[in-house]
């Protein structure tokens, strides 16, 4: 599935040279957390991720997501990197990645644009008040926030500001749109088809900034893909929902003056979610499965290709598992066979196509 061609103004700082003789483009990106060693769902992810934007010869560009520096182990962000180039992928600004830990004043900046366009708000609910206050969306946990500290504001705004005034922690939350046709967002996902979600009932007023200080990742993502002129995202189907919100916030960013470091308002990004990968026991693959770590995989001798192959039979860009290098599988890349099939997926030791050093390392 080929995506409609956008123009192409690029004129950020370190992409000068990136030669794009056809004059457009659109351009992807990875952004691990460096919170370990990648595993088996990262690869298959930052596979997908360049497959799409690679195979329409188009930009690449990495991203540390740092900002959520508890999860941060020193060091892992150079490891990440070694890694995805043993598994023979490239990106365009390799001089100078985007450090999400160094970028505090964009957001700031962002938070001001929203802030003029009156969507934020203080909320001083503990999670405990939240819980108790509101019930779990349809069975994956996902909690809708009441509004308490919405009403609170429209209700009792001098008892608002006397609690800002005496210091109260508090976390920023962005307002959905009031009931109106305009709440609902509408994307037409690569893999999951057409997608639409109801703003105020299915999402909810989020927060942005926590109440430790640490801007939120919904913000955060948003921001870096503008100014990185991001328009070809792909990542976990766990996210279709925040899609839904990160579309939002965007729309409101622009609404407030925000202006792109790129230099251009581009449009909307292309979306592609992933099934999840599980492990063999049926949980979602973490970092501390030690043994399906890159680390463990290449000290134990498997190759590039094996991964990048078992990774594209998981996509469905292959029949087998059999190895393959990630550039082979440029020429022929497309959305297609997994849209057409989709379930989540388990690592599965019985399955013919799970190749003996997987099954080992399960
Ligand atoms: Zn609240």
């Amino acid at each position: 599935m080929r995506r409609p061609v956008r123009a192409y103004e690029y004129c950020g700082r370190g992409f000068e040279n990136a030669s794009h003789e056809r004059g457009i483009a659109v351009t992807g990106r990875f952004a691990p957390t460096p919170s370990g060693r990648m595993h088996i769902g990262n690869v298959y992810a930052m596979l997908a991720a360049w497959l799409s934007a690679r195979s329409q010869g188009d930009r690449m560009l990495l991203r540390v997501e740092d900002v959520d520096k508890p999860r941060v182990i020193a060091g892992a962000d150079q490891l990440m990197m070694d890694d995805l180039r043993w598994l023979g992928f490239d990106w365009d600004n390799a001089a100078s990645p985007m450090y999400q830990s160094c970028r505090t004043e964009r957001y700031e900046y962002a938070l001001e644009c929203l802030r003029s366009q009156g969507v934020l708000y203080p909320c001083f609910c503990s999670r405990t008040d939240i819980r108790a206050a509101s019930a779990p969306n349809e069975g994956d946990g996902f909690m809708v926030y009441p509004g308490t500290c919405r009403r609170l504001l429209h209700e009792q705004p001098k008892e608002v500001q006397a609690r800002l005034a005496r210091g109260d922690q508090h976390s920023m939350r962005i307002a959905m749109p009031p009931s109106s046709p305009d709440r609902n967002v509408y994307f037409d996902d690569c893999v999951y088809g057409p997608q639409q979600y109801d703003l105020p009932r299915e999402v909810g007023d989020s927060v942005i900034r926590r109440a430790d200080g640490l801007f939120g990742y919904q913000l955060v993502v948003v921001v870096d893909d503008l100014d990185m002129g991001v328009d070809d995202v792909v990542r976990g189907r766990d996210l279709l929902r925040s899609t839904a919100l990160q579309m939002w916030i965007r729309q409101c960013l622009l609404a407030g003056g925000f202006e792109p470091e790129c230099g251009t308002a581009i449009a909307d990004p292309e979306y592609a979610h992933l099934p999840l990968i599980d492990n063999a026991a049926g949980r979602r693959l973490a970092k501390r499965e030690r043994s399906l770590d890159m680390g463990a995989l290449r000290a134990r001798g498997v190759t590039p290709e094996q991964i990048i192959g078992f990774c594209a039979w998981l996509l469905r860009l292959r029949p087998t598992s059999e190895p393959v290098a990630a550039s082979g599988l440029l020429d022929d890349f497309s959305w297609n066979p997994l849209r057409a099939n989709h379930p989540d997926r388990a690592l599965d030791p019985t399955d013919p196509n799970t190749p003996q050093w997987l099954a080992d390392a399960l």
